[in-house]
Order: C-alpha cells, then structure tokens, then sequence
C-alpha cells in the first residue's frame, strides 16, 4: 500500500514572521490524518524550519537543487547543504524552474542524481503545458520528462524517487485537471517507470499538482494512482492545506 503525502511548495513566498504563523497552524491542527506532510520552502527558511518543525511530524525541502557537490557555483545550493539543514525532500524541475530558467529533461535529472546522491528525495515534476494537451502530445510530453531521469537512474534508484504529476495549465490557474485526466496521466506514468522497475512502479508515490484545495482534493485523492499532493496557493493559509490534508 502506498502511503498518501500532501507537500506544500511555498514557492518563492514567505517571510519569518508569516513562516512561523504558518508552520505553528499547520502544526498544531495536524493530528492523526493518515497522510505524511511536508513544506518545501525557499532556501533561505531551511534552518527556520529546521528550528521550528524538528519534533514535529512535518517534514521539509527545498525547491531546487544545484547538480554540483561543491565549488565555484555563485548562487547554487547544494544537496549536502539542503540536508546539513535537515531537509528531506527537493523539487526538481517544477515547471516555473524549466520554463523561466530553461532547465531540460537532462538536467532535471541530474539534479535528481544529485538529490539521492546526498541522501534526499527528489520529488520530480513532469506536465505538459495546454497547447501541447491540445495537440494531442501530453503522453509524449511527460513520458519524456520522466524517461530522462529513469536513464540517468540506476534500476534499484527508481523506487527512492517521488514523482509529481503537474499539468502546466493546472498550476495557479484555479483549473484543476479532472480526476479523471490526473488519473489517466498518473496511471500512464506508473506503466513508463515499470519498464525500468516494475516492483518499484507499484510502490512508487505519484503526487498531483495544480490547483489542489479543500474542496476537490478529496475526489483527487480517491484515485487508484493518486497517493497525495503537491500543492502552491492552498499551502500558503494553513486551513487550506490541512483540509486538503484531511480530505485524505
Ligand atoms: P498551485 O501550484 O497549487 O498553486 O496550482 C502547484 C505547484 O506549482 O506546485
């Protein structure tokens, strides 16, 4: 059985007063739920959450990750230094990073080497943008995205990644995919990984994103390949995100 996890991705919201607010709500309003959560924030509040979640049952990331260990990389964040601040997880190639910082399929995935190299989990976003839904080409599309990180991985690697379906025309648009088409999509993308790794496919979690609340996680996350969420806007207010929690 795949367990369900909700990961808030704060993108580049936030400061330490609001951030506190924040964790202490989703803290303290969590209680047995049967989902696993996470925040995933900038960089720059790892140690806040580190300080404030350690103890807690909320876990925590980072939104990027540099595909070097070390050097002369202005501006990089390492994966060891994500985890010398106790982070668990890292998205690598969220879509806003491929498309304002061209990030390719390639690249996406050596980030991912690099994540489980140090010890995190990549949470790996694939999606295709509207026009590419419309041309008929969104398997091709997110086959792609994912077969880049499955050829850098080695086959036992595949069940240590987590993998987030998002639909670029789903992503703060407050057009949420049907549950019907994110299934589709999830289904679709389990059968690409079991041709690398066919037991780790089964156990492997599958986060949708885009658009997710209170109000249609609960039909999202019936789905059979549904098994949790990465969520933008609705992890910002601490109600939102744990009733998209409890809708588990
Ligand atoms: P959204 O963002 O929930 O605001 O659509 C999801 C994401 O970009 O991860």
């Amino acid at each position: 059985m795949r367990h369900k996890l909700v990961i808030g991705n704060w993108k580049m919201n936030g400061n330490r007063a609001a951030n506190t607010a924040l964790l202490s709500g989703i803290v303290a309003g969590l209680n047995d739920f049967g989902a696993d959560c996470a925040v995933c924030v900038p960089a720059p509040y790892l140690a806040q959450c580190q300080a404030e979640l350690a103890g807690t049952p909320v876990a925590w990331g980072g939104q990027d990750v540099s595909i070097h260990a070390e050097g002369a990389y202005t501006g990089e964040v390492s994966a060891a230094m994500l985890r010398d601040f106790g982070a668990t997880y890292v998205l690598c190639g969220h879509s806003e990073r491929r498309a304002y910082h061209h990030e390719s399929n390639e690249l996406v995935a050596q980030k991912a080497v690099a994540a489980l190299a140090a010890g995190l989990t990549p949470v790996v976003c694939v999606g295709e943008s509207l026009a590419q839904r419309e041309a008929g080409q969104t398997e091709d599309v997110i086959c792609g995205q994912l077969q880049a990180v499955l050829d850098a991985l080695q086959p036992d690697q595949v069940a240590d990644i987590i993998l987030a379906y998002e639909p670029v025309w789903a992503i703060g648009t407050g057009q949420t995919a049907t549950p019907q088409i994110a299934q589709d999509a999830h289904r679709f993308l389990r059968n690409c990984m079991a041709n690398k790794n066919a037991a780790a496919a089964a156990t492997v979690q599958i986060l949708y994103g885009g658009s997710m609340k209170p109000e249609n996680a609960k039909e999202l996350m019936a789905q059979p390949d549904i098994d949790g969420g990465l969520i933008g806007g609705a992890a910002l207010k601490s109600t939102d995100f744990l009733g998209i929690i409890q809708a588990v």
